[in-house]
């Protein structure tokens, strides 16, 4: 066995959590090494360049209120495009813009005028975004508040299904809570060069060794596949897989995403499909973000519960349906199919779990707190913190 020389902090994994982790430590004077498995930073945070266009592993946004992101994220840089707040919803064969309740009163009260949401709904949606109070399921949450079905159906059920990816809404409404207040106290957006930018600037100036599949850890040690074992002051476990698993199984999703001549629908805008079928939510990227395309060209991208294998020819049908046979002339670029993209959080699922494993082992990352981006770099902050404090 091969044994190298010791580092000061070792961090497993180069996602969000593990880039979080090193920048605060570097911040505090020290000298983390992250080791990671794949041939590149970010973890579920990646954006791959295909003909052009920009295709993140899966659709995701940062809501730019994120406090944690805000925090050590240089949003300058990152340039990000936002969406307009609010959805349009398709529903009866039509689709109908709903604005923000609370950053846009007027248009609201047409949207409620037009029926999406009935004039009781208003208040309970309001209500809402106010706190669920005690614990519950998210489905139980929604019919407290005093919402009709329809609502609940139509809009929704549809927007909380892409947001934590699962089909019978049994998320915790603590984390409800946080999604709501997460989007109504700012806009979603993507960074101009895509999702992956956040992961390539938090790796700035960060030694990082990829291609590094970490075998074993111990309190001030970690094995590699290859045999070689490095020994360190600390060592921060930045991943599921090594020293635990989210407790209650992970969320999947499919992202389907095709090249048009030109917009279906305008403007940068979540669409949420309230009456069935494979889509459940779907949007432009280049509406918001227009590096997402090359010029002359736009980026479509669609989000299918579960990580099967994707029907595209009901896919083709349902968009058809939607937008004509215009749709025919699609391109479709790539599908990623990821059955570990959000870790279930069910009520009492987990709220911030322990940093500390041992004497000198530590663990974070998103199935450790909460299952965002901001919930990624909490926990790396945390564990950040941890280390310094035991050292001290
Ligand atoms: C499709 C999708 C949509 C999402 N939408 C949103 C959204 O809109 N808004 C939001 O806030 N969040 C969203 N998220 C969640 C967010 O992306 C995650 O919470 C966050 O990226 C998790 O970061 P992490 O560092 O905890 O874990 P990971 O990103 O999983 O990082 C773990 C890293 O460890 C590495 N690793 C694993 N095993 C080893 C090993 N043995 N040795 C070395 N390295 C190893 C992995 O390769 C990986 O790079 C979404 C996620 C997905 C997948």
């Amino acid at each position: 066995m091969v044994v190298s020389d010791a580092y000061d902090v070792i961090v497993v994994g180069a996602g969000v959590a593990g880039l979080a982790c090193a920048r605060r430590l570097v911040a505090a004077g020290r000298v983390p090494l992250l080791l990671e498995r794949s041939d590149c930073v970010g973890g579920r945070v990646k954006t791959d360049v295909v003909d052009g266009f920009l295709l993140d592993h899966g659709f995701q946004v940062l809501p730019l209120a994120y406090p944690e992101a805000r925090a050590l994220l240089d949003y300058d840089r990152l340039d990000p495009g936002t969406f307009e707040r609010g959805a349009i919803i398709r529903s009866h064969g039509r689709f109908r813009r709903l604005a923000d309740p609370r950053q846009s009163p007027v248009r609201s009260l047409r949207a409620l005028a037009g029926g999406v949401v009935g004039v009781r709904d208003g208040a309970a949606v309001l209500k809402l975004l106010r706190g669920s109070g005690d614990e519950t399921t998210t489905a139980e949450a929604l019919r407290r508040s005093g919402m009709s079905r329809a609502t609940v159906e139509r809009f929704f059920a549809p927007f909380l299904r892409g947001i934590f990816l699962e089909e019978h809404l049994t998320t915790s409404s603590r984390f409800l809570d946080f999604v709501l207040r997460s989007f109504s106290a700012g806009p979603a957006a993507l960074p101009r060069n895509g999702m992956g930018s956040i992961a390539t600037q938090l790796a700035e100036s960060l030694d990082i060794r990829t291609g590094t599949a970490v075998a074993t850890v111990g309190p001030h040690a970690v094995s590699l596949e290859t045999g070689e074992q490095l020994r360190a002051g600390a060592v921060v476990v930045a991943t599921a897989g090594i020293v635990d698993e989210p407790a209650h199984g992970w969320n999947g999703v499919t992202c389907v995403y095709y090249d048009a001549p030109e917009a279906p629908l305008p403007g940068p805008w979540l669409v949420v499909n309230g009456e069935g079928g494979p889509i459940n939510n779907l949007c432009v990227p280049s509406e918001a973000a227009p590096g997402y395309a090359p010029a002359g060209r736009s980026l479509v991208s669609l989000s299918i519960l579960g990580a099967g294998e994707p029907d595209l020819e009901a896919v083709g049908r349902q968009l058809r349906g939607w937008f004509g046979s215009g749709v025919t002339e699609w391109r479709h670029l790539r599908s990623y199919r990821i059955p570990r993209a959000l870790p279930s959080y069910p009520v009492g699922g987990f709220g911030s779990q322990s940093i500390r494993l041992s004497d000198g082992l530590y663990a974070c990352g998103d199935h450790r707190e909460h299952p965002s981006l901001n919930g990624a770099l909490a926990s790396g902050r945390r564990a950040a913190e941890a280390v310094l404090s035991d050292s001290a």
